[in-house]
């Protein structure tokens, strides 16, 4: 087998090398493996590998090829898929120990899409338990590193899914977005993250984190390949009531932008994006990326999203609320039930004994299945879900309901309105993914709200339900005098936001930028 520069691999390139024959779709996917196998102790990306499967799925291609079929663009492509999407037959956690041992038994809305699609599916990424999270330092499981310096944090929830993309460990991969989880982890690895518009694609078979906002979508090298990923994963489930196939005409452009149109863009500058906070690397290369497109006849104008600053206390109200309702099905007894004297702690047999006694003390007040409910979820939760159970259960109650989730739902408008009004004068709007760059593992663990600051750039588009595109700075001599704040060289990312069902838009401003910056992409 001659030897294949993964790193030079988008999908794109791929598909031609494989229809010109330069290589197989099953040398390409044991490449990954191999690479996998040997890089990834390090990294941590995966939590789960299905090598025996995804050589069949990869051989299917190559035989299909043979006999001549027509092939799509995903054909054979060796995916990375977040361990909170379902696919039969494979381990589905969550990163969480309450799902330790759940094994899928159907396929997510987006893997039926992609398995028609013939993608090969190299195996479940790490995240945040239940994508709760912006570090990945929540899982159960274990930490993912940043491929660029691993002394840093890959971002989250999505951080597998990212680090596996940057790392070229896959060619793409699928995130969850609920306030910024694909994106965040984009910008810190350095690729393609893309949210969708809310309801683009299906959520059935996404395991729920909070409804009203999670959106599955692409982690990719290039904004093109996140366009035929999403291309491939979106329209209508009737398994989802929420999704939809957007308007008419709206999904023609997604594979074919149209770079005259899109130079006519007017792209918004929101002032409330670049305050005090955010940092001097973060601003100086962002601020490179938005000359680059304007050197390319885009024309920028200065907008306002007044109601930004209430973005992260109307989230943090809204998303417990749906976390506390959507985790009461997990009782550690239905999707596998964890083990009845799991250590909760590297204690010992010694401190279970003990804690069991302890918990048996509550029983004369509680029924059995109460117990167990306690039990299980007590030992099966991490501390970030048991903190917003408890906090949405609280923002739920009566008596509180109108005061805090009522209001944070009249808020949410206010933030919907700030956008529907910038968008009477622009297209799309350019703004930082993140405030800082990928910091030091452990840095923020001890302070939630310090790591609920990193998504104020994010949480917004969520609100509103937009798409957004998060792409890396690819100016490389803007970077190389920079490092204030992060260490130097780390990626930086900036997000294009699109208006509701625009998607296209923002998916080819995007590869009009890559194919400026970034020309041996494509
Ligand atoms: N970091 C955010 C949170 O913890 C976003 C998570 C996500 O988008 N899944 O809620």
């Amino acid at each position: 087998m001659a030897h294949i520069p993964l790193q030079n691999l988008t999908i794109g390139k791929f598909h031609e090398g494989l229809l010109k024959k330069e290589f197989s779709a099953l040398e390409i996917a044991e490449a990954y493996f191999g690479e996998i196998k040997e890089r990834d102790g390090k990294i941590g990306a995966y939590l789960s590998a299905n090598e025996e499967e995804a050589l069949r799925q990869a051989e299917a291609v190559d035989v299909s090829l043979a006999e001549g079929d027509e092939i799509g663009l995903l054909a054979g492509v060796p995916l990375a898929i977040k361990d909170n999407i379902l696919i039969k037959g494979q381990p589905a956690t969550a990163a969480s120990k309450i799902l330790k041992n759940y094994v899928a038994s159907y396929d997510a809305g987006v893997i039926q899409k992609l398995k028609a699609e013939k993608a090969v599916f190299l195996g479940k990424t790490n995240l945040d338990e239940f994508a709760m999270g912006s570090s990945t330092e929540n899982s159960a499981f274990k930490i993912t590193r940043n491929p660029h310096d691993l002394e840093r944090v890959a971002g989250g929830s999505s951080g597998g899914s990212a680090a596996a993309v940057a790392a070229n460990l896959a060619l793409g991969a699928l995130g969850s977005d609920t306030g910024g989880s694909i994106r965040e982890p984009a910008a810190f690895c350095g690729v393609v993250g893309f949210k969708p518009t809310y309801g683009a694609v299906s959520r059935s078979g996404l395991i729920a984190m909070a409804s009203s906002l999670d959106q599955i979508g692409p982690l990719a090298k290039t904004a093109e390949d996140a366009a035929i990923i999403f291309n491939a994963i979106r329209g209508r489930d009737p398994l989802d009531a929420t999704s939809a196939d957007g308007p008419n005409g709206s999904d023609k452009k997604i594979l074919e932008p149209e770079f005259e149109k899109i130079k006519n863009l007017v792209v918004g500058v929101p002032e409330e994006y670049f305050v005090e906070g955010v940092s001097e690397e973060v601003k100086k290369c962002v601020e490179t990326a938005r000359k680059t497109i304007e050197s390319m006849g885009v024309k920028f104008k200065k907008i306002s999203l007044p109601h930004t600053k209430y973005t992260l206390s109307c989230y943090y109200i809204i998303v417990p609320a749906e976390v506390s309702s959507n985790l009461a099905r997990f009782d550690g007894i239905r999707y596998a039930r964890i083990a009845h004297n799991a250590r909760t702690n590297a204690g010992g047999t010694r401190n279970n004994a003990e804690k069991i006694q302890r918990d048996s003390a509550l029983s004369p007040r509680m029924s059995a299945l109460e117990e167990i409910y306690f039990r299980q979820r007590g030992r099966g939760f991490g501390a970030e879900a048991k903190r917003r159970i408890i906090l949405g259960t609280f923002v739920l109650s009566s008596g509180y309901y109108d005061a805090y989730y009522k209001k944070a739902q009249q808020v949410r408008s206010i933030i919907k309105n700030d956008f529907e009004n910038a968008f009477r004068d622009v297209d799309v709007i350019f703004a930082p993914t993140t405030p800082g760059t990928a910091f030091k593992i452990g840095e923020k663990t001890s302070d939630p709200l310090a790591m609920y600051l990193e998504d104020i750039f994010t949480v917004p588009v969520n609100l509103a339900g937009l798409p957004s595109l998060s792409l890396p700075v690819r100016e490389k001599p803007a970077r190389q005098s920079l490092g204030a704040g992060g260490k130097e060289g780390m990626p930086v990312g900036f997000q294009l936001i699109g208006r509701q069902w625009k998607d296209h838009e923002i998916l080819g401003l995007g590869q009009y930028y890559e194919r400026a910056t970034a020309p041996d992409l494509y």
